[in-house]
């Protein structure tokens, strides 16, 4: 039985697959999203414009391909 760590999911709010934990849409606190979109509504919380998270989104994935 697969462990909900490595179960593909796809995301409601930008429809991108994606493995592992998701994160809680803090539009509503229950709708499961990609940690990506996860990422963004808590940079976008705090005032971080589109054009940033992109790029803060970017350097995380480069992290994670680097490990
Ligand atoms: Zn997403």
């Amino acid at each position: 039985m697969k462990t909900a760590d490595n179960q593909k999911a796809v995301c409601p709010k930008c429809g991108a697959e994606y493995f592992g934990r998701p994160a809680i849409s803090r539009t509503d606190g229950k709708t499961l999203i990609c940690p990506d979109c996860g990422t963004r509504e808590a940079l976008d919380s705090i005032g971080i414009s589109e054009k940033e998270q992109n790029e803060i989104l970017a350097v995380i994935h480069k992290h994670y391909n680097a490990e």
